[in-house]
Formats: structure tokens, sequence, C-alpha cells
């Protein structure tokens, strides 16, 4: 793996939005981990200790923002950069994920010119993506 390669958990409830998600993100040379609900995340970020967690906000049972806590509150995952997903775009609703521990967060629909060279930024690395202009 380059040193520009990263190991990403995308948890994500919608399959079409995973399968965009993963094509992006392995074209830019990273491991994708996965998960489709807030408990499952948990217990993957927990085994594997992921590089970043790209967290959707709205998940079946445990909303993804729950599980933030739940992350930032526990010392062996509460250093991994959360970035949420979310459809709302509200001020309220920005200060909600910023509350609940996210280090950030993109909007959806995703922008997949822009996401890896976001996502480079809260992984500290270059992007090798492709250029987004
Ligand atoms: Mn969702």
């Amino acid at each position: 793996m380059s040193e520009t390669s990263k190991s990403i958990l995308v948890v994500e409830d919608n399959a079409l939005n995973m399968k965009l998600i993963r094509a992006v993100l392995r074209f830019s040379g990273h491991e994708i981990l996965e998960a489709s609900d807030g408990e499952s995340a948990i217990d993957i970020a927990r085994a594997q200790a992921p590089d970043l967690i790209l967290m959707d906000v709205q998940l079946p049972r445990m909303s993804g923002l729950e599980a933030v806590e739940v992350l930032k509150d526990d010392p062996t995952t509460n250093a991994i950069p959360v970035v949420a997903m979310t459809a709302y775009a509200l001020r309220g609703d920005r200060e909600k994920i910023l509350e609940s521990g996210c280090d950030g967060y993109v909007s959806k629909p995703i922008d997949t010119r822009t996401l890896p060279g976001v996502l480079a930024e809260y992984l500290g690395v270059d992007s090798d993506g492709p250029p987004s202009r």
C-alpha cells in the first residue's frame, strides 16, 4: 500500500450510495470497510481501527450521530476522525453533527469529484485521486 492509502470505514445503509462511495475511494487507493448500521459500525471500528470513518447520519435503528457519540466516548475509537454525510444543510443540523463529536461533514448527494480531496484533509494525506478541475 502506498503511504497515501488508508483504511476508511464507510457507514451507509443505501446500497447504491455505498457502491458509488466505495468505487470513488478505491480509485483513490484506499481500503474500504463497510457497515450499514450504527451498531456494526461501532463493532468494526473497535475491531479494525480504521484511519477514518465516513458516517451517514440517517441510519436504521441507531442514528449515525448516536453511533458517533459512542465512538467518541470510547478510548479505543475516539481518536478516529469522523466525517458525517448528511442531506441536511440547516445550521441547527450542522451544529448537532459537530456536537455529536464528528470532525466535519459532507453534503448529500455526495460530490464524487471532491470527496477524495475532502477526506484527504482529515486523513492528513495528499489526495491522489483525479484532479477536481
Ligand atoms: Mn441513510
